[in-house]
C-alpha cells in the first residue's frame, strides 16, 4: 500500500429501511446524474449498479421495493444463494463482477445476466460451454487492469487486442464492453488516470473492431470514485456502501491478490 496508506474509507450508514434505500439511491443517482451533465453527456446513459456483497437478503427485498431492480455481486456462490432466495421476485436481475474460477462457471451460465471480469479465455470457453447446455447467452465486459497494481484481476492493456479478436469464436457472449477498478487512493488524478485509461482503450478497440468487436460501454467507478468515473465516460458505475452501508468484511476477501489463485 505505501503511499496509499492514508487512504481511510468515509463511513457510510447501514440502510435499513426502504426509505432510506430510496434516499440513498436517489442521492447517488442525483450525483450520477450532475457528474453526466457536467461533462456534457447524457445522464441517461449512466446505469446505476447496486453492489450488494455482504448484505442478507431480508435487507436485499428492502432495496428492492426501493427500486433495485439489477444487482452485482463478487463472489458467485454468494450470488447463487441470493437469486434462489430471491426467486419469488420477478424481474430481478443479476450482474457477477467478481473473478470467476471456471468451476463455477456453471452457476452464473445458469442466473446471471451479466459477467464484468472476463480477463482469459479459459473463462470465455467456460462459459460458452455452460450456457450452451442453459441455452443461454450472457452479457459481458473484459475486465481490464489500469492500474498496473498486482493486487487487481484483469488484462494488461497491451494484451486486450489479442484477447478480444479472440471473443468473436464464443457465440454465446455478447462483449458488450470494459470493466476496471480504479486504484485506491487519495489522489484523484492517479484514479483519474485509470479510468481515462479504459476509456482510450475502448476507443482504439471500437476503432480497430478486432474480430468485427465493437464493445462500446465501460463499467468503471464504485462508492468512492464513481463521480470521476462517470465524468470520464462511466456508462455503468457499481455502487455498494453508498446505498447500502459501510461493509465490514475486508475487500480483500473479495479482491485476493491473484497471484494467491489456484484457478488463476
Ligand atoms: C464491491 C465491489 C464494488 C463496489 O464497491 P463499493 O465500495 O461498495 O461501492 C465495485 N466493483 C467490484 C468489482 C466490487 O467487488
Amino acid at each position: 500500500m505505501s503511499d496509499d496508506a492514508e487512504v481511510t474509507a468515509p463511513a457510510y450508514p447501514t440502510a435499513e429501511t426502504t426509505e432510506q434505500f430510496a434516499e440513498n439511491i436517489r442521492d447517488v443517482r442525483q450525483r450520477i446524474d450532475a457528474a453526466a451533465r457536467r461533462a456534457g453527456r447524457d445522464p441517461e446513459d449512466v446505469r446505476l449498479l447496486p453492489v450488494s456483497k455482504t448484505v442478507p437478503e431480508e435487507r436485499l427485498r428492502l432495496a428492492i421495493k426501493a427500486g433495485a431492480t439489477f444487482l452485482g455481486e463478487n463472489k458467485v456462490q454468494e450470488a447463487l444463494r441470493k437469486s434462489e432466495n430471491l426467486a419469488d421476485i420477478p424481474d430481478l436481475r443479476w450482474a457477477v463482477i467478481g473473478h470467476l474460477q471456471t468451476n463455477k462457471a456453471k452457476f452464473v451460465a445458469r442466473f446471471a445476466s451479466e459477467f464484468h471480469a472476463l480477463d482469459r479465455l479459459k473463462a470465455a470457453e467456460a462459459l460458452q460451454r455452460r450456457l450452451e447446455i442453459e441455452d443461454r447467452t450472457l452479457d459481458v465486459y473484459v475486465q481490464v487492469n489500469t492500474s498496473a497494481e498486482e493486487s487487481k484481476f484483469g488484462l494488461d492493456p497491451d494484451a486486450v487486442d489479442g484477447f478480444v479478436a479472440q471473443l468473436p469464436a464464443f457465440d454465446r457472449l455478447n462483449v458488450v464492453g470494459f470493466m476496471t477498478l480504479a486504484i485506491f487512493s487519495s489522489d484523484e488524478e492517479r484514479v483519474r488516470s485509470c479510468f481515462q485509461t479504459l476509456r482510450s482503450l475502448r476507443d482504439r478497440v471500437c476503432d480497430l473492431a478486432p474480430g468485427g468487436l465493437r464493445p462500446e460501454k465501460l463499467s468503471m467507478g464504485m462508492s468512492g470514485d464513481y463521480e470521476a468515473a462517470v465524468e470520464e465516460g462511466a456508462t455503468t458505475v457499481r455502487v455498494g456502501q453508498a446505498i447500502f452501508g459501510s461493509r465490514s468484511v475486508p475487500d480483500s476477501y473479495y479482491w485476493p491478490n491473484p497471484t494467491d489463485g489456484t484457478d488463476a
